[in-house]
């Protein structure tokens, strides 16, 4: 299927691996001009070179943290106007209720809220003017099932849930369409550390915490990047337009719900 948007620009955040990296690959094999970030320059720089060699798309790469007000400056100067924003970065820790404070909300919140709504809120404008966008925040499936362990992270992604689908429903008149994609359990570094995290805590092999988990899951396996991406790419596209404003969600049957 031709998606309809060769020549486009793309700002993919936190994107050198995982599922920014899918989102990213699937949007350049579509033809788009990419603008991937990252913290590491080092891995970030080797994602860039085999996306261009292996798609023939310009790619430019910023390092620096989006979570930072000045990070989030450098990326989007380089960025200049882009069609379609991709939003993204690392989540918060895991841990108990008793364990967060004040501070490690704020951190939370800045990081997996606060970022995305500054980053909608500086590409918006350009992409109205045109009559065309596409925004896709990556967000988690504890936005329709809470994980208990990761509080930090089902508050921050509640509340940008909530704004999306408010600006969602102001910014389709003129062409542009907010969306965010809700990963379950992907093969992933993050995948990989919090298998960690439950491999010590009970004691128990890498494989055995990562056997654990994919038997929770119909599917009996961990999504990958490269379908993430694909969705990704999808609601990017030219087909996706009269799409606004929804939570779709990558799980492999995981949250055992209707709707
Ligand atoms: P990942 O494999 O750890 O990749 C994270 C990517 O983001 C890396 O490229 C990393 O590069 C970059 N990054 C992290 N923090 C950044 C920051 N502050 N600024 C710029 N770049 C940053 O993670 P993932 O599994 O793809 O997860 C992506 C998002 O989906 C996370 O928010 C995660 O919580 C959420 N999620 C993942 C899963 C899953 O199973 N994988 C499930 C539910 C939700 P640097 O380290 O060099 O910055």
């Amino acid at each position: 299927m031709d998606l309809g948007i060769r020549g486009k620009r793309a700002l993919v955040c936190a994107s050198s691996k995982g599922l920014g990296r899918g989102c990213a690959e699937a949007l350049a094999e579509a033809g788009v001009d990419l603008i991937l970030n990252a913290r590491s320059a080092g891995p970030l720089d080797e994602a860039a070179e085999a996306i261009r060699a292996a798609h023939g798309v310009t790619v430019t790469a910023i390092a620096a943290d989006i979570t930072t007000e000045a990070g989030r400056a450098e990326v989007l100067r380089a960025a200049g106007t882009v069609d379609i924003l991709v939003t993204n970065a690392g989540g918060p820790p895991p841990g108990m209720w008793t364990d967060w404070s004040r501070e490690d909300f704020l951190r939370a919140l800045d990081a997996n809220m606060l970022t995305p709504i500054e980053l909608m809120k500086a590409c918006l404008p350009a992409m109205i003017d045109q009559g065309w966008g596409r925004v896709v925040n990556i967000t988690s499936q504890s936005v329709k099932s809470p994980i208990p362990v990761l509080g930090l992270s089902n508050s921050a992604r509640a509340g940008l849930t909530g704004y999306v689908a408010g600006t969602a429903r102001q910014v389709a008149p003129h062409g542009v369409t907010i969306n965010n994609m809700l990963p379950g359990i992907h093969a992933t570094d993050r995948a990989v550390s919090l298998d960690g995290g439950v491999a010590k805590a009970e004691g128990i092999s890498l494989d055995e915490a990562r056997a654990r988990r994919q038997a929770t899951i119909p599917a009996r396996r961990y999504g990958t990047a490269e379908e993430f991406g694909a969705m990704c790419a999808f609601l990017c596209s030219q087909h996706a337009g009269f799409i606004v404003g929804q939570n779709i969600l990558l799980d492999g049957g995981a949250v055992n719900a209707t709707l």
